[in-house]
């Protein structure tokens, strides 16, 4: 047999799903990515999404839910959050690919003749475009997990099912496995969980020649033996690897249900991989905490897309880490901006902190603009991010600096005062997709400022994924009106974080980047930390 050299013998894990979507593939091979971290391994993380759009950055948040940034500027999809979030390895442009962009890199080569007058074809080209992607991603890293988008049965994915058939037979079943993450649906009226939709899920896969090694199998009621050995029989999966996910109180209780349902094992058993037994205290830390916290706090989250709760992914968590820190449980509200501009700022009473989220567009920003306005009259704990940190700039300059016609350029064309303005460089941007200042860039923290106190270091690294900015112009009226100008670039060019003085407010504090991308349940972001914390403080006092 023709053996494919891995980088370093790299081991793959190639997670595929079946029956329906929305099983959680992602938080499934996040979590086991978790669990061979704490086994002491270098554990990297690859997602490959079947729809033909490059990259989800020019996607509707209604279609794709959030998009996750990377270091280096990639918008990709909102799995790889849950990758970063669970292991430490940070994920890059090889870390997600699309069909849009495997097709793109095909036709490029096409048309520069690198196939040499070849019928250019989905298998060999395409597959191998695919294959070499996955081993580029699997450079450096000890495993490999590759979770593969989309549902065994679509058209779509096809290419990419055939790829990594091809890679295990190349790699060897040592060194590649499959794992399949299949529903074992609970009919109330027959009173049991049924395999069926499993049995020919895992037909469907055999049809294109791969034999699931592991079924994960996604239940809402306990997987009793004699169904796990039905199930192994049906599918000739070993009994040991037919793996029941129960619904969780809490994703980061999956990594621990997993490992107590042993899947750690039965990978580090196929792939032969010797290593020690995970260490798992911090997850089991973290999971009591959101489990008992001991302290509560209600924090409203002002957006347009509040119904989607996908769209905010990063924030929600980046929240949850911030309780963990201070031993509270952070029961997050979201409000329709738009209510707000109709039904007053009532509805943000009761509440012990309010963020401002990124997002686009005028539709909402009235309504934004008036609970910032309500947080800072009412000394309520805020915090602004990106769209958030610029609709703050515009509400103290229209009632606090006497600037009452300040606007951004993004909401209307030729304002009388653009405090939010683009910069030259995105003046010239004419086509969408990737057009904006993204990914990672240095912010430096100025001396006595909140910002500073807060991550305790003068220098720091955040996301960007914006096209407006804080118009340089308006510095100094701000300035002169109270508001501290407390993160530059280091260039010191343009404005990255705003605050307001502590004789003024007890906590209001906004960014221009999305500092959400960043936090870990295991290092909770030091902005999510203290504004959880003074949302805590407030709770206290009006409890007092
Ligand atoms: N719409 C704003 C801009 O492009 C803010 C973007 C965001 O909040 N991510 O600058």
């Amino acid at each position: 047999m023709r053996r494919q050299s891995s980088p370093k013998r790299t081991k793959f894990i190639f997670v595929t799903g079946g029956v329906v979507s929305s099983l959680g593939k992602g938080l499934c091979a996040a979590s086991l990515g978790a669990l061979l971290e704490n086994r002491g391994l270098n554990v990297g993380l690859q997602k490959l999404d079947p729809y033909l759009n490059v990259d989800p950055g020019t996607m509707s948040p209604t279609q794709h839910g959030e998009v996750f940034v990377t270091d280096d500027g990639c918008e990709t999809d909102l799995d790889l959050g849950h990758y970063e979030r669970f292991v430490s390895h940070r994920m890059s442009r090889h870390s997600n690919y699309t069909s849009g962009q495997i097709y793109s890199a095909v036709l490029e080569k096409e048309r520069k003749g690198d196939y040499l007058g070849q019928t250019v074809q989905v298998i060999p080209h395409v597959t191998n475009e695919i294959k070499q992607a996955i081993l580029t991603a699997a450079e450096g890293t000890d495993v490999l997990i590759c979770e593969i988008g989309g549902t065994v049965g679509d058209i779509e994915s096809l290419p990419f099912l055939e790829a990594v058939r091809q890679l295990r037979f190349e790699l060897g079943s040592d060194n590649a496995i499959f794992v399949h993450l299949t529903l074992l649906p609970y009919l109330p009226t027959a009173g049991e969980i049924k395999t069926k939709p499993t049995q020919h899920s895992v037909m469907k896969m055999r049809e294109i020649g791969i034999q699931p090694d592991i079924l994960v199998c996604r239940a809402d009621h306990p997987i009793e033996s004699d169904i796990r050995e039905k199930i192994a029989l049906f599918t000739n999966v070993a009994l040991a690897h037919v793996i029941p996910m129960l619904d969780a109180a809490t994703i980061y209780d999956v990594p621990l249900s997993l490992h107590e349902s042993r899947l750690d094992d039965a990978v580090c058993e196929l792939l032969n991989i010797w290593s020690r037994e995970p260490q798992l205290h911090e997850w089991r830390r973290i999971v009591d905490v959101i489990k008992n916290p001991a302290n509560q706090v209600k924090i409203g989250v002002v957006g347009k897309y509040v119904d989607l709760h996908e769209s905010y992914k990063s924030l929600s968590e980046a929240l949850v880490h911030g309780g963990i820190a201070n031993n509270a449980g952070v029961q997050i509200v979201f409000l329709d901006a738009e209510q707000i501009s109709t039904r007053g700022p009532s509805l943000l009473a009761e509440l012990d902190g309010i963020l401002v989220p990124g997002g686009f567009g005028k539709r909402g920003s009235a309504g934004k603009i008036e609970a910032i306005r309500w947080a800072r009259e009412h000394e309520i704990p805020f915090f602004g991010i990106c769209l958030g940190m610029q609709l703050a700039v515009i509400e103290y300059a229209r009632n606090v600096a006497g600037i009452e016609d300040a606007q951004s350029t993004e909401f209307e064309d030729n304002p009388a005062h653009p405090v939010i303005a683009l910069m030259d460089e995105q003046e010239k941007v004419t086509h969408k997709g990737g057009t904006m200042r993204l990914g990672a860039y240095g912010c430096e923290l100025i001396q006595n400022t909140l910002a500073r106190r807060i991550y305790g270091e003068p220098h720091v690294s955040e996301r960007h994924r914006h096209r407006w900015e804080f118009n340089n112009a308006y510095r100094e009226p701000l300035r002169e009106a109270g508001l501290v100008l407390s993160g530059m670039s280091p260039d010191a060019k343009l404005v990255e974080m705003i605050e307001l003085p502590a004789s003024n407010h007890p906590y209001f504090i906004a960014c221009q980047f999305h500092p959400e991308f960043k936090s870990r349940p295991t290092a909770p972001h030091p902005l999510f930390t203290a504004f959880v914390g003074a949302a805590l403080e407030h709770a206290k006092l009006r409890g007092s």
